[in-house]
Order: C-alpha cells, then structure tokens, then sequence
C-alpha cells in the first residue's frame, strides 16, 4: 500500500525552469533558471542582477526547499565507498551510495526512487521491505544533493544511477522529472549519458524511458537467461518475461542509439553453469544482430547477507571464459562497501548492524561500481 505522506506545496530543488514558470506564473523562464541556479549552487536566494526581490518573494510564497533527514554517513573501510541514511518527513528510511569511478575524483550516486520495493527480488535486501511508497522527485534530487556535500576538494558529482531502493520504471514519472533536473545545465548539470536507471524488467516503462529520458542509458537486470529459474528469483518474471524485457530493451536501443548494460550477479548452484553462460551469450548475439546494438554484459559477484540462501559462484572467471568463447564480451563489476551493507543486494534502510535480521534470503542484482560509460 502506497502511504500518504506530509509534502510541502512545492519543493523548489525538484522543478525545472518551464515547471517553476507553471507553478509561478509572475516569474519569467529567465528568472526562473535564476532562482534554480542558486539553489543548485548552494547560493544565498537573494536579489541580484536579473533577479529581483518581487521574483523571489513570488517563488518562495508559494515554495520552499525541504530537506531529508541525514541519519547515518557511513565510509567503507575496505575501499572507497561511502553510504547515506536518510529519513523521508513522513519516517521511511532510504538509502544513497556514492560510488568511485574509474577516473580520479569522480563519483557517481546511487539513489533510490522508493521507498522499500514492491518487486520482491529474492536477491534484495530492498524486496523484502515491500514497498512503502514512491519518492517525490526533489527527494530523489536531494540525495544527490546531500551526496554532493559530502565530496571534498578535487571529487564530484559525475553521474547518477537509478540502482538504490525501488524500481525506478515503477515511479517513471517522478524519475524523469528527477532526470530533467539533474540534466539541466542550469541545475545540476549532470550528463544525461552518466546516468543510468536500472530496472528489474517494466517493459513498458523501457518504452517510456526512451520517450521521457532517451539520453539516458538502460540496466536490466537479467537474474538468470533461463525462464524457469528468472521466475523464482524475480517474481515480476511471471508477469514480464525476460524475452519481453528483452524485446523492449531492444526497442529501447533503436531509439536511443545507447546499448543496454545487462547485469547479471552469479549465484553459486543458480545461474552460474556454462549452460548459462551459453544462453546468455546466445541472448546478447541475438539482441546484437535484431538492433545492430551489442549489449554490455556486466557480471557480479553476489554480496552475502547473513541469512540469506544463496551463495556466491566460485565460477565468475570460467562464466565470463564461457561468454567470451562464444563471442561476446563482459565486465566484472566490483561492487563495493559490502562491510557497510552498501553493495549490490544490501540496502535496507539501516545502517548495516541490524541489517541481517531484516534479510530473509540472498538479495539484489546489479552493482554499483561502474566502468565509465562507452561511448555507445
Ligand atoms: S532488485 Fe530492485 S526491483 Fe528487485 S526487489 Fe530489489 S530494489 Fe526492487
């Protein structure tokens, strides 16, 4: 069940300028882009060339710039990873990782667009929570506003992934607002094409993504090539098989010209075999061959949480062997600050000591350190 929740009229950080112009219509679009720069800039909202005092007076009377609760930062002590808690007005606890890139001094945030996840994937800390309800826009938009804060000298804000709490494609037209923010040059100036939004498999939300979003990129997570074994770790299989994710993520690909990642995290016993590999690999040459689009192939190792069923695949390396045996290439994506239950699978809106009595089962797929994008 979707809760109600106390909201103010208007969060000022979660509007572009042509949606600021409709909530105010005294303002003009340039004083609009004028207000969303400061607060973007963490500059004082006070009149100056351009901007005047009757401008600001109209904006803030009917806005204000609501703030999420920081409970917990939490830095990884085995590598560079770090992990925010945050409380919503209304009690939920949701989580924002931020992740090293490659190249120095960047850093990519990984949000939540929910509140818990309604998708129950066996593999995820989130799935078991349920789904509290979905994030407004400025509450996506404000982690990576507070994740910005916390970068010292010589770090940024390079790119955002949808691979937090939630299934983003569920909450699409939040995201997407969420997304034209962090893409405004004027707001958070994030390249599109650093941003990712992951999904379990919403085939018509990969559709609508590429209508609402088309410059951002794709995840899917896989679970496993073989249907039977997909269903049983992600219900929403049953619904949405994955030759239908997969159809619509090629429809995805044609018409933005962006290859999908497709994330798959090996579960030992599960989806680890050469069999699957084969399959998988057989997928990808399809999907190349339908859409002139290769997939990226991301491969994973499983985070343990305590409880859970699954274990991780001592065949990463044979999978990945098998895979580019039959032709296509992959990643071994790290997956980093699993000591702070930060990593793939871990986020339950606590700050890690109580974490393993939430878990029921082995959790979530797609990781969270990224290889810089491709160009395609
Ligand atoms: S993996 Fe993603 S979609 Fe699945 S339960 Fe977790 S948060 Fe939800």
């Amino acid at each position: 069940m979707i809760h109600a929740r106390s909201e103010p009229v208007l969060a000022l950080q979660g509007l572009t300028d042509g949606a600021l112009c409709a909530e105010v219509p005294a303002l003009s679009p340039a004083q609009a882009r004028a207000i969303i720069a400061a607060i973007h800039r963490d500059r004082p909202l006070a009149p100056r060339p351009g901007l005047s005092r009757a401008a600001l007076d109209a904006a803030l009377r009917h806005g204000a710039l609501p703030e999420l609760a920081v409970l917990a930062h939490q830095a990884s002590t085995r590598d560079p990873f770090e992990k925010l808690l945050f409380a919503t007005a209304d009690g939920h606890r949701i989580e924002t990782v931020l992740m090293p890139l490659e190249r120095a001094g960047r850093v990519s945030v990984c949000v939540s667009s929910q509140a818990g996840c309604g998708l129950a994937c066996a593999f995820c800390a989130t799935g078991d929570l349920g789904l509290a309800r979905n994030l407004a826009s400025w509450e996506i938009i404000e982690q990576v506003r507070v994740a910005r804060r916390r970068l010292g000298p010589g770090r940024r804000v390079h790119g955002v992934v949808f691979q937090g709490m939630g299934e983003p494609l569920a909450n699409l037209d939040r995201v997407s607002a969420a997304i034209a923010v962090l893409t405004a040059p004027y707001a958070l100036a994030v390249d599109a094409r650093a941003i990712t939004v992951s999904t379990a498999g919403l085939p018509d939300g990969i559709r609508r993504l590429a209508e609402l979003a088309p410059r951002v990129r794709l995840a899917v997570s896989i679970g496993s090539p073989r249907e039977e074994v997909r269903a049983e770790l992600m219900p929403v299989s049953r619904a949405h098989p994955l030759r239908d994710v997969l159809a619509a993520a090629g429809d995805h690909a044609r018409a933005t010209g962006l290859a999908p990642l497709w994330a798959v995290t090996l579960l030992a016993g599960i989806n680890d075999s050469r069999a699957d590999a084969d399959l998988l690999a057989t997928f990808a040459r399809d999907f190349a061959a339908a859409t002139g689009i290769a997939p990226r192939l991301s491969i994973l190792d499983y985070n343990q949480v305590p409880g859970a069923r699954f274990r991780r695949s001592p065949a990463l390396a044979a999978f990945r062997d098998q895979l580019s045996a039959a032709g296509v290439r992959s990643h071994h994506r790290y997956s980093g600050g699993a000591d702070i239950a930060a990593a793939c699978g871990q986020l339950a809106g606590c700050e890690g000591e109580g974490w393993g009595k939430r878990a029921r089962s082995a959790r979530r797929s797609w990781g969270s350190t990224h290889p810089e994008p491709e160009d395609n």
